[in-house]
């Protein structure tokens, strides 16, 4: 089954509602550069504070970092990249447009009618060349070649080179993990669909190191480990699979390796999300050369010494971000009225908003009465207050940001001291004392997510 297309209405209402802009709008955009907006970096915050928990504070074996992202150039001639971090790139000499040659069956000629690249009669496609995807910029005043520094095109280097100070400082032992997120660089050739494909985007990996032998068993673990967390966002079952890397894919150091692929409907369909490489001893053995540092874990109780092999996790803030939109959006026609209505159907802890709060009227002491809960909850997580039009429309408002629950002050509320708490994703309503909504939302926000999906409270 292909699933439809949903980039474009998406692309729209990330702008409308403020999640995504494209960046430098007013000049005409950055080629395939995004800034997030007030709701976007509320989605994007709790995307990476949800990995960082999982990945670092719920567990005594991994270790966070944050390393810089300009490193010495000779970190990326150890890792491989200087010389093989590149794409075959064909220019057609007919309309100047550039291409990655393994990927030309998904590409389109800029031109009119839509063909594929080599299509039109006059294409002139060159033969394959060799693009590094590095960005290169100087470090100091002087631009010339011994000042050439690059940004980094992925964070895992940031551990590799930290992991003896990581492990002397923490005193881990073998196996134990390093994580970080950050900002990668790369000069892709043929960026696109939104942010799925960016030249600066985040990423969240971990470096797991592990006494070799017992590498494949921690492979599996954390594949598992990784599938779950996704689960745990919210993303259906069925839009997640696993994607072996076949011997062709395979890079030459590493042992084994997954994507977890996520369908994104439409011409793009199942993509990578995620990575989960067996990477031998690869990266540790090439510092070691390059730095003449030795980079040995010494294991004290066996009386060993050896360069632990790795298990990584590497995973794009933003390719899940965009997962997670995709997911959700969905339009659906509501009964007794004739609009429909635009529902963002996030899971409750990663939604940007928390609560809406509405007074019904504003007469009455509801207005006071609301703001006096709106600010209460504020404490605790990102409440919109709004008394501004018909009510039903202010609901649409919040479910098109993805605000699971709407909390409405009515005639009611100040006679009784009791509020309405109406659900998103089925637009139920419970009536609750006004003392007892932090904590009854505080109850669905910490639920997982098959719960969130149930009422916890009658
Ligand atoms: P692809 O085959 O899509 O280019 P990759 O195999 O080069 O990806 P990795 O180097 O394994 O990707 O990077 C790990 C993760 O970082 C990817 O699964 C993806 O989520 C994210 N990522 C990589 N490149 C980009 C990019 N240009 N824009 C956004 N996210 C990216």
């Amino acid at each position: 089954m292909t699933r439809p297309d949903a980039l474009e209405s998406l692309v729209s209402l990330a702008k409308r509602r403020g999640f995504i802009f494209q960046s430098s709008e007013i000049y005409g955009g950055t080629g395939s550069v995004w800034d997030y907006g007030p709701l976007g970096v509320e989605l994007k915050n709790n995307v990476k504070a949800r990995w960082w928990n999982a990945m670092v504070r719920e567990r005594d074996d991994v270790e966070g970092l944050d390393a810089a992202i300009l490193m010495h150039p000779k970190v990326w001639e150890a890792s491989g990249h200087v010389s093989g971090f590149s794409d075959p790139l064909v220019d057609c000499k007919a309309c100047k447009a550039r291409f990655r040659a393994d990927k030309l069956s998904d590409a389109a000629c800029p031109r009119k009618p839509s063909k594929k690249p080599g299509e039109h009669i006059d294409c002139q496609l060159t033969e394959p060349r060799q693009f590094n995807l590095m960005f290169k910029t100087f470090m100091g005043p002087v631009e010339e070649s011994a000042s050439v520094v690059y940004l980094r095109p992925e964070t895992a280097q940031g551990i590799f080179v930290n992991f003896l100070n990581v492990q002397q400082a923490t005193r881990q032992k073998v196996p134990f993990g390093i994580a970080q997120i950050g900002k990668a660089f790369r000069n892709e050739i043929t960026p696109g669909n939104f942010i799925f494909r960016t030249r600066e985007f985040e990423q969240m990996e971990m470096q797991f190191f592990v006494e070799p032998g017992t590498d494949m068993e921690h492979f599996e673990r954390w594949k598992e480990a990784r599938l779950n967390w996704h689960l745990g966002l919210g993303l259906d079952r069925d839009r997640l699979a696993f994607h072996q890397h076949t011997d062709k894919e395979l890079a030459h150091y590493a042992r084994a390796a997954f994507d977890i692929n996520f369908d994104f409907g439409g011409t793009l369909g199942f993509q990578e999300i995620e990575g989960v490489h067996n990477r031998s001893d690869f990266d540790l053995r090439q510092h070691q050369e390059y730095s003449s540092k030795k980079l040995e874990y010494v294991d004290q109780a066996d009386n060993k010494r050896y360069l632990p092999y790795v298990i990584e996790t590497s995973v794009g803030a933003d390719r899940v971000t965009l997962a997670i939109l995709v997911n959700a959006l969905r339009e659906e026609a509501v009964e007794g009225e004739q609009e429909g209505r635009t529902v963002m159907g996030f899971h409750p802890a990663l939604a940007p908003i928390k609560a809406g709060v509405f007074p019904l009227s504003k007469k009455d002491g509801q207005p006071e009465m609301a703001e006096r809960l709106a600010a209460a909850l504020r404490k605790r997580f990102p409440v919109f207050y709004d008394e501004a039009g018909a009510i039903g429309r202010r609901y649409r408002r919040q479910d098109e940001a993805g605000t699971p629950f709407g909390i409405t002050i009515d005639s009611g509320s100040t006679a009784n001291d009791s509020v309405t708490i109406r659900f998103r994703d089925d637009m139920g309503q419970i009536r609750v004392a006004t003392s007892r909504v932090a904590e009854v939302l505080g109850r669905y926000l910490e639920a997982d997510h098959a719960q969130a999906d149930s009422r916890l409270v009658e």
